[in-house]
């Protein structure tokens, strides 16, 4: 099956279906190669997906978690021997480069072995109950059809985060991804049903936001993971929020580094420019404010500026290039839009304003140094290797400001000093802390989320927090008097 050129449309109940191939996926790196054609995902394919997975569903949780992390381990293994397919056209639909596709497709593969030992943990515990000879017996299930939308930036990693836990746990699933990266969730759902998922188990529905707004309305399903805008988010709340359905919204961030006098200024500046503008920024834990302590502000702006200049910018594809295009030419409308409001409150340019060469919607580490924080640029979430930098006069100003945002997704301190260490874990109005390191980075057995206005309800990703959010328990009293 070809995963570029016209995809063979929606997997539904196992096989392939959907209706023109009118919409068109293209190259960042070189925005008239054409990727992939495909077509949007209408109510009524919805509904045969929705339907599906409703049939598929006890089934699949009958099959056990034996059998289930049986398929997860085979996914991982055919995903692994698949991997050189899958970066090179991760690599031409989103524009990431080959070094970063290769990490999060391996982070992938790490997902789904996880989520394939977690399938065989303990599903239950057992009490004693008040009455004698009873025990209270707590049994997880699964929730029942899952929504999964997804964003373009993380195509490979954030799907495989959902779909693994929430098929491990006994869920059938049906899963919008981007309508930026069609090919590339093709490839990945082909790998994935290659493995050996049960007709119905997991559905794809290729789309836009349309398509996902009939997804996520529809009364068949019984909870919705989506990772993407605070504004979709807030959509998506306001749709599936009222019908009580379990939600799970991963949001923006605007997270906010402190690098205090004691720091070690050389590692700091290698972090922050690794955290602000790896992947061309284009993540959601982004470094996107530099907070400083007076005394070493100079010093650490002129390492961080010297950092990013000598970032080597172009086509995705190139051995040479440290950072690809942004993954649109409308991302590059906001983007640069954005450095030239921040430059008209008062920021000064330090590095970036040269427009790269190229034909793609490349954009050059940029770094701002801001003279206050009540810039834009301090608030709003630029989605590029975009980063500000601001002088802070103390501690107290430096946790002040770090909090003074409606997102609460990452951190990074820099610092020696373990009372001040102390107090960042205390204080940063976060749900992801790094001490000495970027404010990036994700791994399948700890939980991933935010607090504020980065995530929803229940805002929590990966380890223990998956279980959780895709079981629910039924406790049962068993009268051992009548047999085991
Ligand atoms: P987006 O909100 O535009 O789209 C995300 C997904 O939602 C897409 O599949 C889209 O088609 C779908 N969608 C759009 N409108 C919809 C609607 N009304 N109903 C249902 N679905 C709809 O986001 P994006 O541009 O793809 O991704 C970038 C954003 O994602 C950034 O803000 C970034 O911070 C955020 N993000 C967050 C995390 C996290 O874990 N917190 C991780 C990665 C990205």
């Amino acid at each position: 099956m070809n995963a570029r050129g016209t995809l063979p449309g929606h997997w539904i109940d196992g096989a392939w279906t959907g209706g023109r191939a009118d919409e068109v996926s293209t190259n960042p790196s070189r925005p008239h190669e054409e990727i992939a054609r495909f077509c949007v995902g209408t109510a009524d394919e919805v509904d045969a997906a929705v339907a599906a997975a409703r049939r598929a569903s006890r089934p699949w949780s009958a099959a056990g978690g034996v059998a289930r992390g049986r398929v997860l381990r085979r996914a991982a293994q055919v995903l692994e021997g698949r991997a050189d397919e899958l970066v090179a056209l991760f690599v031409a639909e989103e524009g990431k480069t080959a070094l970063e596709a290769r990490g999060e497709v391996a982070r992938a593969v790490e997902t789904l072995h996880y989520n394939a030992a977690r399938a065989l943990a303990s599903v239950g515990a057992t009490f004693d109950a008040a009455t004698d000879g009873v025990v209270a017996h707590v049994r997880r299930v699964p929730v029942g059809v899952v929504a999964a939308i997804t964003p373009w930036n993380f195509p490979v990693a954030i799907p495989v985060w959902k779909l693994a836990p929430a098929l491990a746990h006994g869920n059938t699933v049906v899963w919008k991804p981007s309508e930026l990266v069609p090919a590339t969730s093709t490839l990945l759902l082909q790998i994935l049903a290659e493995a050996g998922l049960p007709d119905g188990a997991l559905a794809m529905v290729l789309g836009d936001g349309t398509t996902g707004g009939h997804l996520i309305g529809h009364e068949g399903i019984d909870a919705a993971s989506f990772t993407g805008s605070a504004a979709t988010g807030q959509r998506i709340l306001d749709i599936a929020g009222p019908r009580g359905i379990r939600l799970q919204l991963e949001l923006g961030g605007h997270n906010p580094a402190i690098v205090f006098a004691d720091a070690d200024l050389a590692a700091a500046a290698e972090h922050v420019v690794a955290g602000a503008m790896l992947s061309t920024g284009q993540k959601c834990t982004a470094t996107r404010r530099v907070l400083v302590a007076e005394k070493v502000h100079d010093e650490l702006l002129d390492r961080i500026v010297d950092r990013a200049a000598a970032l080597r910018v172009g086509d995705a594809a190139a051995a040479t290039t440290d950072v690809g295009p942004l993954v649109s030419a409308d991302a590059l409308t906001r983007v640069r839009g954005a450095v030239a409001r921040a430059e008209a409150q008062g920021a000064t340019v330090c590095t970036g304003d040269a427009i790269p060469d190229g034909p793609g919607h490349l954009v050059a580490p940029t770094v701002l140094s801001v003279p206050s924080h009540d810039l834009d640029v301090c608030h709003e979430e630029v989605f590029g290797p975009v980063t500000a930098v601001l002088p802070v006069a103390d501690d107290d100003a430096a946790f002040r400001l770090a909090n003074d945002t409606t997102y609460g997704l990452s951190a990074a301190v820099h610092t020696r000093d373990p009372a001040r260490i102390r107090r960042a874990l205390d204080e940063l109005e976060v749900g992801m802390l790094t001490v000495n390191g970027p404010t990036t980075g994700a791994e399948p057995h700890v939980p991933f989320g935010g607090v504020k206005g980065s995530s929803g309800p229940a805002g929590r990703e990966m380890g223990e927090a998956a279980r959780d959010f895709y079981t629910d328990t039924r406790t049962a009293y068993l009268d051992h008097r009548f047999g085991p």
